[in-house]
């Protein structure tokens, strides 16, 4: 099957002033933990998606100086020409694939950590940054020049490295943006007080990379147009200055939000649809007549080339949906549809990434995985051991992506065995809870890509105990058996259970009693109790509540659901619950559970009671290892039936986050014929070679 015409739109090339994008597919540039100093590692994660038919692909923000150090977060650095030689690979490796390859220049001012440079941050006004332990310097008139000279040197540098692209980035409050906003700028002299002032910094910075690289490269420049919050500037504003820069510009790339509300940007899926920045950055085109890019977390064809064709946007940008699918572009031209690997909006790839980590994604276990591990996604060699037959046993996330990646690698027969009636494990129940409608995309994309693979058997219904394993027939078996939710109250705090807690009772829950087995709290009020920090008691909470519940989320932890500030959610959540008249506590050890409700301490000892109907326990989940474990403790029995190997993946292992899970079992089917599967083939790493010289 052909694709559909109408996203022939979306194939169109179109030119951005020196140079031409060969379709309407842009990644825009976002962190992945690599920079500079991993050069490997970034040429070849962006590669990949230039060869999966990106038109572009960018780098991460990319400091022009040291006095924009980010550390200890990573990003590109074009310092010197040894940053330069470092991501010349980058733009190599693009344009093999037929890519341009963007460099996304920048400077943080105020937002500058500067763990390795140590001198003072550099800002408009020295007014303490909104988000870091920073009160920066005023810059004086010596240092606006010294800084837009070393923007300058930095686009040469970027064009010497192959660059078609080079942005002056102001997006997410960085300095230009921080000349911009009067939140930020709150100076009297030619760069203060009027927009005209406020716009001079980030105008002249765009005409002195124009005049030292506009003739090779194209000039691209990242402007949140709505802060949606004090911290930058509002649509009238980022309209003024698109139609004020815009003869400066071939490549207007919007966006919304800034770096202390980065949320709004890169939204999640439990708090915003997709494309929902169009509201904002769809009127860009009253300002401009030149190319705009534009993000939204859009992974669906049909509104992609609704918005090229309607002319709002030019171009598709996506940050979170390349790394999803880095074929994207390539399975639409194709026609591939039911390929397509759409980003679920979860944002664990930013805790991945940063500070200092290693891309990772929930959908993608091969993201970030490209250089060091040689993992392609779309191609599997065939295995030394193919002529073997797998069980897996259990079709949660770890078990249906290692059966596929078996599969894929050409075993004999992958038979996929649950004990429930439908696969997916802990994804049957999790894309029921408020906002998470968008992770069920883990469940479809693997049951389609399941369905279609000639060599997989389903076995639904089937719940196997070790002398079923064992007789069953298979020379390989991998146990993706899960995990469960402690029904005692065992926790983080006091690695014991809660006297009381025990879900054998009525009053006393647990997140799959309620969601799979259908139990009810008793009575009216029930307190969702939290030791794990993350989504599921946030996601019981607002169920229990929409469902005429009067809930407290109580939490051991010092914050409601920690976890979700990495994931960019827990500002917004916490709004949201408190809105729902969820009631929220934090500090709160339970030390008896009871019929009538719980006691304990708060944060400063000081006895704490909570009347509730039911308490549901959040508290911390244990493997379902013990069928492994039999099957392990008896390798005589194993031999006998011919049973060469049994290994074990994702929650059965230790509970862990559904990438984890998916990355885990991928794993193992990846290297399913080293010489021991059950440890990890060690991975290339990436280290400056010691030199003693001037010791
Ligand atoms: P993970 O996140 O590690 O993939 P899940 O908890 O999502 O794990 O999925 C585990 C799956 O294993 C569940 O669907 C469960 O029904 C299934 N399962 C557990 N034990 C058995 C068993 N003995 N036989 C068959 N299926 C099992
Ligand atoms: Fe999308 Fe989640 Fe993958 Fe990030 S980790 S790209 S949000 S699926």
């Amino acid at each position: 099957m052909g694709r559909d015409p109408k996203h022939d739109v979306l194939f169109e090339p179109l030119r951005i002033g020196p140079k031409t994008l060969r379709n309407r597919f842009y990644q825009v540039p976002h962190c992945v933990g690599f920079g500079s100093e991993k050069p490997l590692h970034q040429a070849r994660f962006r590669a990949m998606k230039a060869q999966g038919g990106w038109a572009a692909v960018c780098t991460e923000y990319c400091a022009i100086s040291p006095d924009s150090d980010e550390t200890p977060f990573i990003s590109a650095r074009l310092w010197d020409d040894d940053d330069a030689r470092a991501l010349a690979v980058t733009c190599e490796l693009a344009h093999e694939h037929g890519a341009l390859a963007g460099c996304e220049l920048h400077h943080s001012g105020v937002h500058s950590p500067r763990r390795q440079y140590r001198l003072p941050a550099l800002a408009p006004s020295q007014l303490a940054s909104d988000y870091l332990l920073v009160v920066p310097k005023t810059m004086e008139r010596s240092d606006i020049r010294r800084v837009q000279a070393d923007w300058a040197a930095a686009a040469r540098r970027a064009r010497e490295a192959g660059f078609d692209i080079v942005y002056v980035y102001g997006a997410h409050s960085y300095l230009p943006m921080q000349f911009l906003s009067p939140f930020y700028n709150h100076r009297t002299d030619e760069y203060g007080g009027p927009f005209e002032n406020r716009a001079r910094f980030w105008l002249e910075t765009l005409e002195l990379v124009r005049d030292a690289v506009g003739a090779d490269c194209a000039i691209a420049t990242r402007i949140a147009v709505d802060a949606l919050g004090p911290y930058g500037v509002e649509l009238d504003e980022g309209l003024a200055f698109v139609r004020a820069a815009d003869h400066l510009v071939d490549l207007w790339d919007v966006n919304v939000g800034s770096a202390l509300e980065w949320s709004k940007d890169s939204g999640a899926s439990s708090l915003f649809p997709e494309g929902w920045q169009l509201e904002w950055t769809g009127r860009v085109r009253e300002a401009t007549a030149k190319p705009i890019v534009g993000v939204g977390r859009l992974t669906s064809p049909d509104r992609m080339a609704e918005i090229v064709a309607s002319g709002v946007w030019n171009v598709i940008g996506a940050a979170r949906p390349s790394i999803a699918d880095p074929f994207l572009p390539r399975k639409i031209e194709e026609g591939r549809y039911d390929e397509i690997r759409e980003c679920i909006g979860c944002n664990v790839c930013i805790p991945k990434s940063d500070p200092g980590g290693n891309v990772g994604c929930t959908q993608n276990a091969t993201a970030g995985e490209e250089y060091r591990r040689g993992w392609h996604p779309e191609r599997f060699e065939r295995a030394a051991n193919a002529d073997r037959d797998v069980l897996v046993v259990g079709a949660g996330p770890a078990g249906m992506e290692c059966a596929i990646v078996l599969a894929k690698r050409g075993l004999r027969r992958v038979h996929l065995a649950d004990a429930e009636a439908e696969i997916g494990g802990i994804m049957r129940w999790v894309p029921r809870l408020p906002g998470r409608g968008e992770w069920a995309r883990v469940l479809n994309w693997r049951s389609i890509q399941l369905g279609k693979l000639r060599n997989v058997e389903l076995l639904t219904g089937l719940r196997l105990d070790a002398r079923g394993v064992r007789e069953y027939g298979a020379e390989i078996v991998v146990c993706a058996t899960g995990a469960r939710w402690a029904g005692d109250g065992l926790n983080r705090v006091t690695h014991r259970p809660i006297p009381g807690a025990d879900a054998s009772l009525p009053h006393v829950l647990t997140p799959e009693q309620i969601m799979v087995e259908g139990k009810r709290p008793p009575g009216r009020r029930v307190v969702v109790y939290d030791g794990e920090g993350y989504f599921v008691a946030p996601g019981l909470a607002e169920k229990l509540a929409a469902d005429g519940y009067a809930v407290q989320l109580v939490t051991c932890l010092e914050e409601i659901s920690p976890f979700s500030h990495e994931t960019l959610e827990q500002k917004l959540l916490v709004r949201r619950m408190h809105r729902a008249g969820i009631g929220l506590r934090t500090g709160i050890l339970l030390t008896a559970v009871g019929p009538g409700g719980a006691v304990g301490t708060d944060e400063l000892g000081d006895p704490v009671e909570l009347d509730a109907d039911a308490v549901v326990l959040v508290t911390q989940r244990l493997s379902n290892e013990a069928l492994y474990l039999e099957l392990r403790a008896d390798p005589a029995a194993l031999a006998a039936e011919g049973i060469e190997a049994v290994y074990r993946i994702g929650d059965c292992v230790a509970p862990q986050l559904i990438a984890d899970c998916i990355f885990d079992g991928h794993r193992l089917a990846r290297e399913i014929d080293a010489a021991d599967p059950a440890t990890p083939l060690p991975f290339l790493r990436e280290r400056p070679l010691a030199t003693a010289t001037g010791m």
